[in-house]
């Protein structure tokens, strides 16, 4: 059977009153979007506390319904059938006809559910309940009613028009992008910080995105890694700009300068420093990283403290308590664990100690930072300069 319109739910807790329309505009704007590039012409509109897509002519159901996944604030996807007011007979036709066309066999369970928004009509929904019911049975002989574990919820909602609908497709729960300000996130090519940026901007949060590369160190195809995850985590935000810094002098002077063992440490404290640099420049209002406690040396407790001893900004890692195996997981389902795993150099693994430390003291690391003093702040200030801005999507 072909759809050609989709009741669009969402979860309403927490966007009561006067919050909800704003939420609402702010699905809408992001399953427009989600649906630009979507063969076929929709139409999304907005009734009486409802989102609905039209789909008018043809189109792909399966790419509709892959998009639709994507747009957070989504909980749920229901292929309707709508049809004109009518009387409670003409409604009982109607929905033997959608149970006729909608399923090629007829011997489940079912259980009707009517929701009746508008009080003028006739019946009330527990009568027509039992109405819609009788006539199933009697068009469906070897249909029986299971009101706890029904295998079929025959929804039947009376509007201004009716809508009648049996399947709620999962979609990705979460808030609208753009409800909850924006956020840099650190990318690099691993299999992390994707994740991490896929996890905040499901609450809501635009991205804008910064990578470190040590050209000649680091390749043009593990730049192009990091860009094509970005598009990939931007096929549920929308565009992303992605901030492309040349690290290599930066790099080349903390090795010069400091012992090799807090070289991963005062590396990571540039790299935030600079991040938030962009992340105030652009409006963001917090920096996220894929960071996870104790997964690898930069990553104790120790070494989080020390790196966040240079930021100002709320630093979020939404991925801190999470083993590698559940972060995989989500890689695998949002469809960024492949590229992730392709074998391109990293510029934090160029330069990489054998022995870094795992318990630095921050006061030891500033102490190493003053060696840096001659220099840093004009390398700094020439990483920014020459900072590439892609818009990726
Ligand atoms: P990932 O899988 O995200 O690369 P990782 O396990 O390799 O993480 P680290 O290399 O210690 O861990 O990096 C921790 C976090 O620091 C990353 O998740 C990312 O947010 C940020 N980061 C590391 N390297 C870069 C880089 N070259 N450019 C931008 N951010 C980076
Ligand atoms: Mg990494």
């Amino acid at each position: 059977m072909v759809y050609q319109k989709y009741l669009i739910k969402y979860a309403e807790i927490g966007i009561k009153g006067k919050n909800r329309y704003l939420f609402e505009d702010a699905l809408v704007r992001q399953i427009r979007r989600a649906l630009k590039k979507t063969e076929g012409t929709f139409a999304v509109s907005k009734e009486q506390g409802r989102i609905y897509v039209d789909c008018q002519g043809d189109y792909d159901r399966e790419e509709l319904l892959t998009r639709l996944g994507r747009v957070f604030g989504i909980s749920g996807i229901c292929p309707v059938v709508q049809v004109p007011a009518c009387d409670p007979d003409s409604l009982c036709g109607h929905v033997t006809a959608f149970l006729k066309e909608a399923y090629p066999v007829h011997n489940q369970t079912f259980k009707m559910n009517v929701r009746r928004a508008r009080k003028d009509y006739p019946l009330d929904s527990m009568e027509l309940n039992r109405e819609l019911g009788s006539a199933v049975l009697e068009a469906f002989p070897e249909m029986k009613v299971d009101v706890h574990h029904p295998e079929i919820l025959v929804t039947v909602e009376i509007r201004e028009e009716f809508y009648l609908y049996s399947q709620v497709i999962p979609g990705p729960g979460g808030m609208p992008v753009g409800t909850n300000g924006k956020a840099m996130l650190l990318l690099s090519g691993g299999i992390d910080s994707p994740v991490a940026g896929w996890m905040i901007a499901k609450r809501g949060v635009k991205l804008d995105a910064v990578y470190f590369h040590a050209p000649p160190y680091t390749s043009e195809r593990a730049k192009q890694k990091v860009v094509d995850l970005a598009k990939q985590v931007a096929r549920y935000t929308g565009p992303i700009y992605l901030h492309v810094v040349n690290f290599t002098e930066i790099q080349l002077y903390i090795y010069d300068k400091c012992p090799h063992d807090e070289l991963t440490i005062i590396m990571r404290r540039y790299m935030m420093r600079i991040a938030e640099h962009f992340a105030g420049e652009t409006g963001s209002l917090g920096l996220i990283t894929g960071e996870s406690i104790g997964q690898v040396a930069s990553q104790t407790m120790q070494s989080l403290a020390a790196t966040n001893d240079v930021c100002s900004m709320p630093v979020y890692r939404p991925l801190i308590g999470f083993d590698k195996q559940e972060i995989v997981e989500i890689a695998e389902k949002i469809g960024t664990y492949e590229t992730s795993i392709l074998p391109f150099e990293d510029c934090c693994t160029i330069f990489v100690a054998k022995h870094p430390v795992t318990k630095p003291n921050i006061q030891v690391i500033r102490r190493s930072e003053k060696k840096l003093a001659e220099k840093i702040e004009q390398l700094v200030q020439t990483a920014i300069d020459t900072t590439e801005v892609l818009i990726v999507e």
